[in-house]
Order: C-alpha cells, then sequence, then structure tokens
C-alpha cells in the first residue's frame, strides 16, 4: 500500500485525489488549509495548517506517508516551500502538479506586475472601473487606491473589503458568456488578476480579449524545486 498525502486546495488537486483513490494499492490522503470550505473527496481529508514546516514533517513521519504530491496553487508558496523541507527532511519522494501558465496571445494586452501592491499602485491610471479577481485575502491590498470603481469577486458573501465595492460571488468555472456578460454590464475598463493559470479561471482572460480590455497581471511566485508534472494523469502515473 502507497499512502499519498496530497496538499490541496485546488481543482487539479481534487481531480487527482479522486484519480489516484480508485488506484489499487493506493491510499490517498487530502490536506487543505479549509479556508474556502471542504469539497466531497474520496479518501482522508485533513483541515487546517500543520504548524509550519516542523508541523508538516511530524505530520509525514506520524501519518507514515510515503509520498507527498504538492498539488497546491501556484501562489500558495508558503505551503510549497514547507513541503520542500519537510520531504528534504524526511527523505520522503515529493512531486509538483504545476499548472500550466495561460497562453498570451497577440490580442492579449497584458501588464505583467510582481506584487499586489505593484498592481495597486498602476491604479488609477490603468483603469477607473475595476474588475478585480485577486482572492479574498488580497483585496485589502487596493484599500488606499482613490479613484477607482471596484467589482470584487469572492468565493462567497462577505462583508465588501473595500469600501464602495461591488460584489459578485461565484466558483469556477466561469463561462466565457458569462465572463462577458459580467465585464459588460459593469462597463469595466481593467482586469486585475494573478497569473493562477488553469482552465477554471481563463474564461476572464479570453473575455478581456475579445472585448480588448488591458489586464493588469500579477506574475506568479517562483515555482517550488524539484520533480513537477502538469497533468493529474502523469501525477498518478508517478505515485506508481
Ligand atoms: P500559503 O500562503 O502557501 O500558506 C499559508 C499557510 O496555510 C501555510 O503555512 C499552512 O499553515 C496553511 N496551508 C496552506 N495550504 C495548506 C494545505 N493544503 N494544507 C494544510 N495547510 C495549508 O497558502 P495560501 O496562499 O494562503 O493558500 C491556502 C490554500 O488555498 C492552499 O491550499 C492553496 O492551494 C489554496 N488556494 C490559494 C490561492 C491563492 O491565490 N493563494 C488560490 C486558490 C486556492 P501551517 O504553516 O500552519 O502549516
Amino acid at each position: 500500500m502507497v499512502r499519498v498525502l496530497i496538499l490541496g486546495g485546488t481543482a487539479e488537486a481534487a481531480a487527482l485525489a479522486r484519480a489516484a483513490a480508485v488506484r489499487k494499492g493506493v491510499e490517498v490522503v487530502t490536506s487543505l488549509a479549509g479556508r474556502a470550505g471542504v469539497p466531497d473527496l474520496p479518501g482522508r481529508v485533513r483541515v487546517g495548517g500543520f504548524g509550519g514546516a516542523a508541523g508538516l514533517e511530524r505530520f509525514l513521519r506520524d501519518a507514515a506517508i510515503d509520498r507527498v504530491i504538492d498539488a497546491t496553487h501556484p501562489f500558495a508558496a508558503r505551503i510549497s516551500a514547507h513541503a520542500e523541507w519537510a520531504c528534504a527532511a524526511t527523505g520522503i519522494p515529493r512531486l509538483v502538479l504545476a499548472r500550466p501558465e495561460w497562453p498570451r496571445m497577440v490580442d492579449d494586452c497584458w501588464t505583467l506586475v510582481d506584487t499586489i501592491a505593484e498592481a495597486a499602485a498602476r491604479l488609477p491610471e490603468c483603469g477607473r472601473r475595476v474588475f478585480l479577481t485577486v482572492g479574498a485575502g488580497e483585496v485589502a491590498g487596493f484599500a488606499a487606491v482613490r479613484g477607482v470603481w471596484f467589482l470584487v469577486r469572492l468565493l462567497k458573501d462577505q462583508p465588501p473589503p473595500l469600501a464602495g465595492c461591488h460584489i459578485v460571488t461565484g466558483r469556477p468555472p466561469f463561462s466565457i458568456a458569462a465572463e462577458l456578460a459580467l465585464l459588460r454590464r459593469h462597463a469595466i475598463d481593467l482586469l486585475v488578476t494573478k497569473a493562477s493559470g488553469g482552465a477554471a479561471t481563463q474564461a476572464k482572460i479570453v473575455a478581456a480579449r475579445e472585448l480588448g480590455l488591458p489586464v493588469l497581471l500579477i506574475r506568479r511566485p517562483p515555482p517550488p524545486s524539484g520533480d513537477a508534472v502538469d497533468s493529474v494523469a502523469a501525477a498518478v502515473a508517478w505515485i506508481g
């Protein structure tokens, strides 16, 4: 029996758990931070932080984990660094399931920035009616911006994170038609988002392209080191 820990919180991690769980001789443990709810997954699901890299190392030993697949979001750099450290400390093999970046097309009008702070500093000269999809935890980084109206998309309803903003709630995947309608309905003139990649949230990028809208795109942090694959099938094959 191979016991594999999947560090999750993404659609790819959930797909991996489902695909790995049906393999004979594979036991799946999925770990979630738990901030976006807990999906229905096969195998064991544990929720909440480990208490740093040392806590993760302890968990790997106590739970007798044989392999780790880091299928976290490309912007979840801390848990990925902890996984790198804890796997090195225990000698447990680790694989990164990395989401491909969105391809840049000739019609795309992207400005790439390194941080949320840099994106906020570019406003309002880049746009006055901004569609902001950076995740609830990052919206506060735009609080000091003046002269901009924000349409903020969140996973669930919560008190407005920015004064005077309009909130829409929704969970990926989103369709191109729905994204086009949203951008048009609110007369958006700039999309601000992370370069998350992946199919589930790509429709807004396609919709912005179709409308000729500029996009302020926050670059990914450096990827974790080590072996990486970009598909669920390849990650399942790696388990052995
Ligand atoms: P992060 O900054 O890398 O991690 C912060 C802390 O949250 C970690 O130190 C760890 O706490 C805990 N944590 C994160 N992922 C965990 C997991 N899968 N299982 C157990 N603990 C976890 O992560 P984040 O950017 O806040 O993202 C949190 C989760 O949301 C991740 O699982 C990620 O895949 C998902 N997510 C993130 C984004 C994004 O834009 N960042 C978008 C969509 C989904 P301890 O140190 O106590 O272990």
